[in-house]
């Protein structure tokens, strides 16, 4: 992590019952467009990478769904906001964008699961693009010591997010 992108931020679900705070790894913003997060988060899934460093204030609302072999999903069990998805071993957690309160210096620079975006819908925005085969590439390849193979950086335009 840089210092100058690992800024603190605070979030929370609509109803208020799970309170965050976390340190963003970059200013970059993301969209999977892959069927478990639309189905998950009833629309592109836009997200912020937090390396590790999430945390909640009080979990007594926080519930998780594994929704893959190596990820799961949480989220408010009050009221059903999408929070945080994450990768089981702990290594990685992403935050729901709009959970966070303060969107200020943020640029949506990537898509995932491109492929499996509806035709109905798309982004005027120029960003890059993986599909999901590509994703699923990088993290065959494997970790990096000194960087997770699947996350996105300011630095390396060939790093997106991990989904699913
Ligand atoms: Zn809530
Ligand atoms: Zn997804």
């Amino acid at each position: 992590m840089t210092g100058s992108a690992g800024t603190q931020r605070t979030g929370q679900c609509l109803c208020g019952a799970v309170r965050f705070r976390a340190s963003l790894k970059n200013h970059s913003l993301g969209a999977c467009h892959c069927s478990m997060c639309r189905r998950g988060t009833a629309g592109p899934f836009f997200t912020v990478d937090c390396d590790t460093s999430v945390e909640v204030e009080d979990e007594t609302h926080l519930a998780s769904y594994q929704s893959s072999a190596w990820g799961e999903r949480r989220f408010c069990a009050r009221c059903g906001t999408p929070l945080f998805w994450r990768m089981r071993d702990g290594s990685m957690d992403v935050v729901s964008a709009f959970a966070l309160d303060d969107l200020s210096g943020m640029r949506f620079d990537h898509q995932v699961f491109i492929d499996e975006k509806p035709d109905f819908y798309s982004f005027a925005e120029e960003t890059r693009t993986l599909t999901g085969a590509q994703i699923m590439d990088m993290v065959a390849a494997g970790p990096d010591p000194t960087q997770h193979p699947v996350q996105s950086s300011d630095q390396s335009p060939t790093e997106p997010p991990a989904r699913d």
